[in-house]
């Protein structure tokens, strides 16, 4: 018998019928070949201190890594600690990431992050999901990026625009709130394994479960995958 929780989510958004604990064997399982299929999968993002990182996720709201790396490979020769960012003068940074869209919020946000860091945190990026929150511009997406992937601190799980998409595809959350989308996911596969499955999931959104037409036919997880909300797959 489904869990009062699953019966809601089967009537309302045709979930599929299954209990929490097969939900959770079926995450493992779509994590276990997500891994195998891509298996020297890291963020796309170039960074080489936890500062760069955080500096790189906000830089990459509403823009591709790709473009995100090509502005921070100069950028990050210029701009080296938190200082740097406090004291930028805010024409020039936003000259300087302008190729990255929204560069006057952005630029606002770097200069913040600066000056906080520097005036809370002794410079340094903090390590809690709480403290990182705290920081202008920096959401629960940002902060998560930062402290899996620089820190390897697994707090929560990254949820993007791609990770929101294949979460209700695969049926493994029926929620639109990116936070409401991580909480059901933080649920499933183990905490030593929220790290990767975030990364994954945004891989796999990227590349294969693509918005408007999910590689469906090439898909590694296709018969661990009821498809939902999938009109026209290839
Ligand atoms: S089977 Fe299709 S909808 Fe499901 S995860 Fe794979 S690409 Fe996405």
């Amino acid at each position: 018998m489904l869990a009062p929780d699953r019966e809601r989510s089967a009537g309302k958004q045709g979930m599929i019928a299954e209990t929490h604990e097969e939900q959770a064997q079926r995450a493992r399982a779509i994590l276990r070949k997500l891994k195998r299929h891509r298996p020297d999968a890291r963020i796309e993002l170039n960074f080489s201190t936890p500062l760069e990182l955080l500096v790189a996720t906000v830089l990459a709201a509403q823009c591709t890594d790709q473009r995100v790396n090509e502005v921070t490979r100069s950028l990050f020769t210029r701009y080296r600690s938190a200082q740097d960012y406090a004291q930028a003068d805010p024409h020039t940074l936003e000259r300087e990431i302008e190729a990255t869209g929204f560069f006057r919020q952005k630029a606002k946000a770097l200069i913040g992050i600066g000056g906080e860091l520097g005036t809370k945190h002794g410079g340094k990026v903090p390590q809690t999901l709480e403290e990182l929150v705290a920081l202008p511009g920096v959401g629960r997406k940002t902060a998560n990026v930062v402290l899996g992937s620089a820190l390897g601190i697994a707090a929560g799980i990254v949820v993007d625009t791609h990770v929101q998409r294949v979460a209700r595809r695969t049926a493994l959350s029926a929620q639109t709130a990116p936070e409401k989308i991580e909480a059901d996911l933080m649920e499933l596969p183990p905490k030593r394994d929220w790290i990767a499955f975030g990364m994954h999931y945004t891989l796999h959104g990227r590349y294969l479960c693509i918005a408007r037409k999910p590689l469906c036919s090439r898909c590694p997880i296709l018969d661990l995958c009821p498809q939902f909300e999938v009109s026209n797959p290839q």
